[in-house]
This record gives structure tokens, sequence and C-alpha cells, in this order.
């Protein structure tokens, strides 16, 4: 039983950081409606990246880290599943269904998450380029203990999910990218962390915030988060899913889902006062032809982040967030960039091979793959 050992073990790990979120200091009525339990570890460092400054040819450019957000595994579904698992144990749930690619990491946090807090977890993977990053993310879905069901192409995963979704009646449902209103309250948060550290001079107020989007969770709520601060700052979403799935119109309605939900619960004080237009601009030259897909920049850039960051390359997330890192340099000349860091720097070991995922995965550990 390795894998209810694993789930005793990360408990532990997992209560580090302050006893509230930053959101509810900021709004303390959220703190009775909002459903939250302790994952993340903040507030996230601010680092000046002096390598990468260089090979971008600019004087500076900084970097929010919150790929160190959990020691079980970092990144931006962090401070959502604070929220999320939490609700989940708040409506009594005892199994969490989730859908996304293979490689999603909001499937790879659901699995990791819901099972160090005690969850049965099922996931319904669809089909994305095969990458070794891909690989490695199931072994690790597999080994945390997930239930891994292969959807293949997006009609027959959405029928598997529809069949899933009968089967366990009473299981919590996490949509693809799980980025709902609630769940987005994390990254508003995260912004007036990120005012903090600029009060307390860790880096100079950012003109522009650039990070890769998928759901555009993410993006729309450090935007919220820019409008309610009342800072200037552009918030650039490269985008990395199929552009129905992230785009200005989906974009402007999870920001205004977001602030509704906020007000909602905040009080009313928030939306009132007269805010100002969300900035935000989406760069829809990174993508190639969508989510997954290896482009040549991409490509390319795996490699770079590694060696100029330190944390893991890859042709999905973080290469195509330092393509768009670059865009953003050439288009906006002499701007304080902060590039943030949204893939998690720690990832479990494997603890199965291949051979112990069910035989429809077994194809995609074939031959060589990319990055
Ligand atoms: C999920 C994810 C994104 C996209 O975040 P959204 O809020 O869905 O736009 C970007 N980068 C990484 C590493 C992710 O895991």
């Amino acid at each position: 039983m390795k894998n209810d050992a694993a789930a005793r073990k990360a408990p532990g790990a997992l209560v580090e950081g302050p006893r509230e979120p930053r959101l509810f200091a900021e709004y303390p009525a959220l703190s009775r409606v909002v459903p939250w339990l302790p994952l993340a570890v903040t507030p996230t460092p601010v680092e000046r990246c002096t390598a990468i400054a260089r090979y971008l040819g600019r004087d500076d450019v900084w970097m929010k880290r919150d790929d160190l957000a959990s020691p079980l595994f970092g990144g931006n579904k962090v401070r959502r599943f604070e929220h999320i698992l939490a609700d989940a144990k708040e409506r009594g749930a005892r199994e969490i269904l989730t859908v996304g690619g293979l490689a999603s990491t909001q499937v790879t946090a659901t699995i990791l998450f819901g099972r160090a807090l005690g969850f049965d977890v099922t996931s319904v993977l669809f089909d994305q380029p095969i990458t070794s990053f891909a690989r490695r993310s199931l072994l690790v879905q597999a080994s945390a203990g997930g239930r891994l069901i292969h959807g293949g192409g997006y009609a027959r995963t959405a029928i598997l999910t529809a069949r899933e979704i009968a089967r366990a009646r009473k299981a919590y449902f996490v949509p693809p990218g799980a980025s709902g209103p609630m769940a987005n309250l994390g990254y508003v948060g995260a912004a007036f962390e990120l005012a903090d550290q600029v009060a307390r001079g860790e880096m100079p107020r950012p003109d522009l915030i650039v990070l890769p989007a998928g759901s555009g969770g993410t993006v729309a709520a450090l935007s919220l988060g820019m409008m309610l601060l009342g800072w200037p700052t552009t918030v650039i979403a490269a985008r990395i899913t199929e552009r129905f799935a992230c785009n200005r119109v989906t974009l402007r309605l999870l920001v205004e889902a977001t602030a509704q939900k906020l007000a909602r619960h905040a009080g009313s004080r928030v939306l009132r006062r007269n805010l100002p237009p969300p900035r935000f601009e989406v760069d829809h030259g990174v993508a190639g032809r969508g989510y997954g897909h290896p482009t040549p920049e991409a490509l390319e850039a795996a490699p770079e982040v590694t060696r100029l960051l330190g944390v893991p390359g890859e042709i999905t997330y973080s290469g195509k967030a330092l393509v768009g890192l670059r865009r953003a340099c050439v288009a906006h000349p002499g701007k304080t960039i902060l590039l943030w860091n949204t893939l998690s720097a720690t990832w479990p070991e494997p603890s199965i091979g291949p051979e112990a995922l069910p035989p429809a995965f077994h194809r995609f550990f074939e031959g060589d793959v990319p990055i």
C-alpha cells in the first residue's frame, strides 16, 4: 500500500505557510463564506533573473516563483486547490472526478492534492501530443493512486466523463482547467501578495506581467487583482490552448464572474468603487496548433528554461511561457517585466512504471518523443 503511505505522509508537508490567505486579510467577510484550507507556501519569492535578462538582451527581468508554491507540487494550481478541495470537503465528498489532457497539470494537481487529503480521485484523460513530460505526468498521477481512464478524442472523453459522473453521483467534479470564480480568488489574493512585496521594496512595480494562459483563470484573476490595486500593470496572456478556450471574450467573462463572486461575498464596496477596465492582452502567436503542440520556438525554448531558470523545461507550459516572454520583451522595450512562473519546480518521483498503467495508456510509452 505504497500509495496510502504517501497519502498519509503528504499532509504534513501541506500545512506550512500562513494561517489565512492574503485575500481574507483584505476582505475579512470572505473568511466566513469562502471555503479554504492551506496548501500553498506563501508568499512565493520574487527574484531578479539576470540569466534570463542577459539571454533576452534586457537590463532586468523579474520572476514570481509560484513554481515553489508547494513542496508536493508547486505551480499555479496550488492556490486554486486551496479553495476547491476545501469546498469538496465541506460538501462531504469522498471522491473527486476530473477531466483533462494526458499532461494536464490540473489533473496532476487534482490527483496529488486530492489523494494527499484522503480523497479517491478519478480522471478521464484526452489525447494530446506525447512528450516525455506527458509520460512523466501519467506516471506521477498513477503513482499517487489516481484512477486513470483513457478518453481519447474530445467527443469520447465527454461521453466517458458523463458516464463517470452518473456512476459517482456524490463525487465532486473539477472541470478542465479548474478555473471557476471561487478557485480564481486564489490569484486575486496573489496580486495583493505581489503588492506587499513591491511595498517592501523586493521589486519595482511591474509594467507587465507575462504568463502562459490555458483556461485563462490565472490571467483573469491577476488582472482583477491589478484593477483592485489600482495598478496600471498589463497582464499578458501567452495563449497555450485552443483559441476558443482562451481569448478576449472568455477572459473578460472570467474577470467579471470572479469580480461578482468577490463582490457578493466581500461586500459590494468592492465593485461600487469605480474600477478601471481590466488590462490584459492575449498573445495568440505562441500556441501553434494548440494545447501541447510542439512548435519550433517552444522546442528551442524548453532546454533554455532549464538552463536559465533551473525549473523544468517542456513545450506545453514553460517553453511557451519563455517564447511569450521573449515576444513581450520585443513588443515592449524599456518596461519592467515580471514573468509569473506557473510550472512546478517540484515533482514527486513516480514509484511505478508504464506497465502498471491501464493498457490503453501503454502505447504512449513506445518510441522516442520530444522533451
Ligand atoms: C494550468 C497551467 C497554466 C494555465 O493556467 P490557466 O489559469 O488555466 O490559464 C499555465 N501554466 C502552467 C504550468 C499550468 O499548469
